[in-house]
């Protein structure tokens, strides 16, 4: 079979190897959609500590049961399933408190175990013991179905800044994390959604697509002016940062109303993770600070329920289609930032 390894960085190759086999408590699936990220082009450009090459890439996971392990119950070939990318332990103080996300045992799909960007992969046994394959519901696509998981990433950042009823909300960042967001702070009951991005062109596209109350330029207007305009001076009740930007964090601070939450949604490069804040804003307005690290089995099946209801519809984000061999061309385009979401098919 044809699967995309890593084997350093700057070199991903496509490869001719033996089908994986199902051993006791795994799965094989035939990989349907395997969506790419951001993530994708930071293992390209600089590896990852956890990963040890060869590495077959690939997280945003969809396909079709074609082979059980001895002792799987519960499945059949033919079945349609979503696959969880982080992999709790189920078993350590986090996980037994129900912070699935934090577990400090944390394992990942195409990092310690071979993922999607193959036309075959094994559901890993630790996958299913933690409920972390779902059922595609009908009528959800395999490609769709692939975006089941980074929903269920920004689904557990707006329950962690407690996106609701009535909330006016910034979404720094329009990628499909920013995308993302825009729709599930609509289907929440949020009041009105702004979204923001230095790169003009890139907000166009995005803004087409998801239609926030304002699209802002934020390399051209002054962000934090502009939202404290468009709140008559009050500021967001939540200011999502989806972007690795240490300034975009210090502005979230800066236009959140009081009592508003802030959620640095996006991580900062590793070396220059240090920002200044204004701890009597977050004092006196009583703010909010939350992170996000990933989803816990659960977020991916709500996830998935969310895109089948229609309350969150992703098939529009897919703007790439793309063919295992084409997986190159599918990071550069991620890269460029010239694409929505970019799926291979493999
Ligand atoms: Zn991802
Ligand atoms: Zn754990």
């Amino acid at each position: 079979m044809k699967v995309a390894r890593f084997h350093a960085p700057g070199d991903i190759r496509l490869e001719e190897v033996p089908e994986p086999v199902a051993r006791p408590g795994e799965v094989k699936i035939r990989v349907r959609n395997c969506s790419t990220c951001g993530t994708d082009v930071k293992i390209y450009r600089f590896g990852h500590h956890h990963i040890r090459p060869p590495r077959v890439m690939g997280h945003e996971i969809a396909g079709e049961i074609v082979e059980l392990g001895e002792g799987v119950t519960g499945w059949s070939p033919g079945d349609r399933v979503q696959v969880i990318a982080a992999i709790p332990c189920g078993r350590c103080e986090e996980c037994r408190r129900g912070h699935l996300t934090v577990c400090p045992n944390q394992e990942s799909m195409g990092y310690h175990y071979d993922g999607g960007f193959a036309q075959y992969m094994v559901v890993p046994a630790k996958v299913l013991a933690v409920d972390g394959l779902n059922r595609i519901p009908d009528g959800v696509g395999f490609a769709e179905a692939s975006l089941a998981e980074p929903l269920a990433c920004v689904l557990n950042g707006q329950e962690l800044a407690r996106v609701g009823e009535g909330d006016d909300v910034v979404v720094v960042g329009s990628g499909p994390i920013g995308c993302l967001h825009v729709r599930l702070a609509r289907s929440r009951g949020a009041a009105r959604v702004f979204l923001a991005d230095l790169n003009a062109e890139r907000l166009t596209m995005a803004a087409d697509l998801v239609r926030p109350d304002a699209a802002i330029c934020s390399g051209e207007t002054d962000l934090v002016d502009e939202v404290l305009k468009l709140t008559g001076g009050r500021g967001a009740d939540v200011v999502i940062t989806a972007a690795a930007s240490g300034a975009a964090q210090r502005q979230a601070l800066q236009m959140a109303a009081r009592q508003g939450r802030i959620s640095f949604f996006g991580g900062l490069p590793k070396d220059d993770p240090i920002i200044a804040c204004d701890s009597n804003l977050v004092h006196y307005r009583e703010l909010t600070i939350v992170g996000a690290n990933g989803s816990s089995p659960a977020h991916n099946a709500r996830a998935l329920r969310l895109i089948a209801d229609g309350a969150v519809p992703v098939a529009d984000l897919i703007t790439h289609r793309l063919g295992l061999d084409e997986v190159m061309d599918a990071i550069d385009v991620v890269a460029r930032g010239a694409a929505i979401k970019v799926t291979i098919e493999p």
